[in-house]
């Protein structure tokens, strides 16, 4: 078993990861990123970015995790893939163990793992997910061509994804568990226009039906009133859960969704730790955020890395 101390780790690869990592390099300090898949996270989910500062005319997901990482690397940004499967965050030093059965060790920890997509816990979901079941429009749109689909959900994703959707579908019809959309005025009135996109309000989806691949919806609606709707495919955007499986979660004093509290410093309950980005226990979940807090936690980890030593 290999052991490697580094005075900073910063795990997760992601707007805040990257960040942490060009302001750590910046600041030469002894760090280490760790990266479970692609740095980028969950932008490389999103198709377009309209809203990132610098890029007037907007930036795709892929094209932004793509800078970002390289922004870091021109810096000198010291990252490996790994996949860290549990941790000991004692005092002071904090342990990270591998899934190759390495374990890491460092003085201070920035927690940036991140989300993912939300399931709807419904039957047919499972069985058919990769078969008309999808959790990223980005990836999964040109599958439908000329086709019909639904997007579930009324947040910014589901909306702006919808949207993409359009490009290559058919129509889009979204479903809404309420009579008004989460997402952000802009975009609502984008999709309001948007003859291929139409609503149904009010509405859950209860199951999923099809052979091998989707092809039927059961829908109930707030009377408890059922209908079907054909659909060639699904694309669940109701939000996200933690990245958290790793994570000592009564030491972090995780909230109930099993998110991260932090102060405004991004300072978590345990001593020399922070969580940057959509691990943390939050409202608003914004690239610009992310990043904003991946920038936080690195001033953090230097103040307490001074006052350590
Ligand atoms: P979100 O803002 O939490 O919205 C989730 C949506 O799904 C809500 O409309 C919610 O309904 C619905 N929903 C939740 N659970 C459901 C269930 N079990 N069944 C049916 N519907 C359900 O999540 P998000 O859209 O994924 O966005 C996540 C974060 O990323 C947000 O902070 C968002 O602002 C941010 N984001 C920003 C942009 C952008 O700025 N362009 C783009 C994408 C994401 P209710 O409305 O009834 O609660």
């Amino acid at each position: 078993m290999t052991s490697t101390h580094h005075k900073l780790i910063i795990l997760g690869g992601g707007p805040a990861g990257l960040t942490a990592g060009l302001y750590a390099a910046r600041a030469r300090m002894d760090h280490l990123l760790i990266e479970k898949g692609a740095e980028g996270g969950q932008i490389l989910l999103t198709d377009w970015i309209d809203n990132y500062p610098g890029f007037p005319d907007g930036i795709s997901g892929f094209d932004l995790a793509d800078k970002m990482a390289a922004h870091a690397k021109r810096f000198e940004m010291n990252s490996m893939f790994g996949n860290v499967v549990s941790m000991d965050l004692g005092e002071p030093i904090k342990q990270l163990n591998l899934e190759d059965g390495t374990s890491l060790s460092c003085d201070s920890l920035i927690i940036c793992t991140g989300a993912h997509p939300r399931p709807l816990g419904i039957p047919g979901e499972k069985e058919l997910t990769g078969k008309g079941v999808s959790y990223c429009a980005t990836c999964d749109a040109p599958f439908y061509r000329n086709q019909h689909v639904a997007v579930v959900g009324g947040g910014n994703t589901a909306i702006q994804e919808a949207a993409h959707l359009t490009k290559f579908a058919d129509k889009v019809t979204i479903i809404h568990r309420r009579d008004e959309l989460r997402a952000t005025k802009i975009l609502q009135e984008k999709a309001f226009a948007n003859p291929k996109i139409d609503f149904i309000w009010n509405s859950n989806v209860t199951a999923i039906k099809g052979n091998d691949g989707v092809e039927q919806l059961q829908l109930m609606d707030n009377d408890g009133k059922e209908s079907t709707l054909n659909v060639d495919g699904i694309f669940v955007l109701i939000g996200v859960l933690p990245n958290n499986e790793m994570l000592p979660l009564a030491d972090l004093k995780a909230d109930d969704g099993g998110f991260i509290p932090t102060d405004l410093e991004t300072r978590t309950a345990v001593a020399g730790v922070m969580a940057a980005g959509d691990i943390r226990s939050k409202e608003v979940r914004q690239v610009i955020n992310a990043a904003g807090e991946g920038a936080t936690a690195v001033l953090a980890a230097e103040n307490y890395l001074t006052n350590l030593s």
